[in-house]
């Protein structure tokens, strides 16, 4: 379980995440809608030890990780894929896998991992020596994500995955996500995509201006005629 409590991020006097908590559990996905500048990017950087907190607490399975570096909070079982996606476009499949196995916690688990994400990714086995940087977005997208998934995650955290992807390319991806939804591993997802992500999200929070402005469950954020406004394109 991860618990984020009234998380304050700053840019220098600008507030970009003011007074943010969410929870989440192992085996459900939670998505996170705000248009540009809402500040997901940056709630995510904090929660992965990568952009400092002003205030506010991050507790993971009981334990206080606020103040840990970003490598122990990837021990802890966190994964952030970045919105970039992190991954060495210069690096074949399979050696972008394997550094994904770096931290301890998922070392000795190496093989199961790589066999359980080359399942969930069958384009992935079939090509381990291809060089990233060859690849489609969508399989991009594929290799960040089975990168994460080889840290043995308990909570994996995607920013904006669907981004630069086709409707059906989005799909495949979020169905992948269902997949390891389905294994017990929580997903926080933060999206402009809110079409998509609230069809297999369980609930969802709406971030404007660095702030928490609706929570719900995904099948109440579909229907609430504000979000289907503001991020479905209706009206
Ligand atoms: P997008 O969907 O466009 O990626 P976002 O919701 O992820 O947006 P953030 O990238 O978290 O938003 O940005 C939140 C706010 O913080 C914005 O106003 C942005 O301009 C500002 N910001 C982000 N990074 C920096 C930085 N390194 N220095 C100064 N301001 C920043």
């Amino acid at each position: 379980m991860l618990e984020c409590k009234n998380i304050a991020v700053f840019y220098g006097r600008h507030r970009a995440v003011e007074d943010v908590s969410m929870q989440i559990a192992p085996g459900e996905i939670v998505v996170m809608l705000g248009s540009n500048g809402a500040g997901k990017s940056t709630f995510l950087r904090a929660i992965a030890g990568q952009k400092a907190k002003a205030s506010g607490t991050v507790v993971m399975d009981g334990a206080d990780i606020s103040h840990r570096p970003s490598h122990e909070i990837v021990e802890a079982g966190i994964a952030l894929v970045p919105e970039d996606r992190g991954i060495f476009a210069d690096m074949t499949v399979q050696e972008n896998l394997i550094l994904g196995a770096h931290p301890r916690r998922a070392r000795a688990l190496e093989a199961d991992n790589m066999a359980r994400v080359l399942g969930l990714f069958p384009r992935l086995a079939e090509r381990p020596k291809q060089l990233v940087r060859t690849m489609s977005g969508g399989e991009r997208q594929m290799v960040a994500l089975g990168r994460a998934m080889m840290s043995a995650p308990s909570i994996l955290m995607l920013d904006e995955p669907s981004l630069g992807l086709s409707p059906l390319l989005t799909s495949e991806l979020f169905r992948s996500l269902v997949k390891i939804k389905d294994t017990g591993v929580g997903i926080f997802l933060v999206e402009q995509n809110a079409k998509q992500s609230l069809a297999i999200a369980d609930r969802g929070y709406l971030l404007d201006n660095g702030r928490i402005v609706g929570a719900d469950s995904a099948a109440a954020l579909s229907r609430d005629e504000k979000v289907r406004h503001a991020y479905l394109g209706a009206g």
